[in-house]
């Protein structure tokens, strides 16, 4: 069975968690290793499922942050909302050692494997971040010779999950690109922005692909995710190339 096999039944399982490690003050990563490993593709998800002693059970879906073919544990990283239901849980009641309900891979459309080639132009806003990352992972682990551009809008450095490792990766990785969009800090660096993503933000970014976009996935909360696509559409950039994902 390979791993674009989706006909496959996806059932639920109660994964461990291996690990956990604080990325920012809001988002924390969990590692899972399900009793019956699965490959995915880059961009896609599994379901969670909690279940009280009563049987009332919240379901909710997590993007998984690891390349594909990097091991049989899962990554997912999750931004804590303070009057959420499952967030908050993870964040304050999960431990390691834990066994927790998910099943996956999920989703047949929000994907990109390095034989879809590119210039590749990701947008991700917060936590939208982790689908993009594991594409990013996967191409620098492949060294793909495929132009890649992320613009990532957060907070701040601080509120930046991942951000050592991205800037890790653009300097080692010469096909990749980032630049950073912060909503309340200044600029970082010459080719990063101290505002909320807009025309030319986007103009910018598509310029340092060096040619035009094959793909294009934005990812993050609806109105940041219907800004963005808004704002690639002005850009010239036809929308049958645009994929979202939706956080709600
Ligand atoms: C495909 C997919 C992938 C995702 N991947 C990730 C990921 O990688 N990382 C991540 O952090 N999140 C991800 N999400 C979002 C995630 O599924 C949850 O929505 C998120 O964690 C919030 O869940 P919660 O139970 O903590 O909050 P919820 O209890 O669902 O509340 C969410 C927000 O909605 C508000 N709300 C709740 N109920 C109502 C209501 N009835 N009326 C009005 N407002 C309401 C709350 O105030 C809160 O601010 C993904 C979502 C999708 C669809």
């Amino acid at each position: 069975m390979t791993d674009t096999d989706f006909s496959r039944e996806i059932r639920w399982q109660e994964a461990r968690i291996t690990r956990i490690i604080e990325r920012t003050p809001h988002l924390k990563s969990f590692f899972f290793l399900p009793p019956e490993p699965f490959g995915h593709i880059a961009g896609q998800h599994v379901d969670v499922r909690l279940t009280a002693p009563d049987g009332y059970s919240a379901l909710r879906s997590y993007s998984i942050a690891s390349a594909p073919n990097s091991g049989d544990e899962i990554e997912l990283a999750i931004d804590r909302l303070d009057d959420g239901e499952v967030s908050p849980f993870f964040h304050e009641v999960a431990e390691v050692g834990d066994d927790i309900e998910l099943r996956g891979p999920l989703g047949g459309h929000f994907i990109w494997r390095p034989g879809d080639g590119g210039p590749l132009l990701l947008i991700g806003g917060g936590s939208g971040l982790v689908p993009l990352l594991a594409m990013i992972r996967q191409g620098f682990a492949e060294s793909a010779a495929v132009p890649t551009v992320l613009l990532l809008s957060a907070r701040s450095p601080e509120e930046t999950p991942f951000l050592d490792e991205l800037l890790d990766i653009e300097a080692r990785w010469p096909s990749f690109r980032l630049h950073l969009a912060f909503t309340r800090a200044a600029p970082l660096r010459a080719q990063d922005h101290g505002r909320r993503i807009d025309a030319e933000i986007i103009s910018e970014a598509v310029k340092s692909l060096g040619s035009a976009p094959r793909h294009v996935f934005i990812c993050g909360s609806n109105a940041f995710v219907n800004t963005a696509a808004d704002l690639t559409t002005g850009a010239g950039i036809p929308t049958d190339l645009v994929r979202t994902e939706r956080y709600g």
